[in-house]
């Protein structure tokens, strides 16, 4: 496996929409989607800085990870996102290398994007996220 580059920089937020103000009038970057992903219980909205994407994170359940995320850890970096291709295959030659992996296999995330993450216990503290246009 080789990511091509930073997808997007996951950052979890109490407030979305005061977050988004922030990038706005701050950074002067628009906010060009947000998504509701039930699954993982969260909404999000995304900036594209250069080829990279600012994912805000915020909480719809405090049961969900990034609620449990934000109460342990409080708000901030949560996740790093890499691009790579062949995700299924770089996900069976990361498990090989001795990485645990949270996600076996790939599954649908934000954007209609593949990814899957690795366990932080196995990067340093980084959870990691790989990810693949379908
Ligand atoms: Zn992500």
């Amino acid at each position: 496996m080789k990511p091509t580059h930073i997808e997007h920089i996951g950052i979890a937020v109490k407030n979305l929409d005061e977050a988004i103000k922030l990038y706005q009038t701050v950074y002067g970057l628009e906010c060009y989607a947000v998504e509701e992903i039930p699954d993982q219980k969260v909404k999000t909205a995304f900036f594209m800085v250069g080829q990279t994407k600012i994912e805000l994170l915020e909480s719809t359940d405090p049961e969900g990870p990034i609620g449990k995320y934000i109460e342990k850890k409080g708000e901030g970096i949560h996740h790093l996102a890499f691009a790579v291709n062949g995700l299924a295959g770089a996900l069976d030659e990361t498990a090989a290398k001795g990485v645990m992996l949270v996600d076996k296999a790939p599954r649908k995330g934000a954007e209609g994007l593949n990814i899957a993450f690795l366990h932080p216990k196995s990067t340093f503290g980084v959870l990691t996220e790989l990810c693949e246009k379908p």
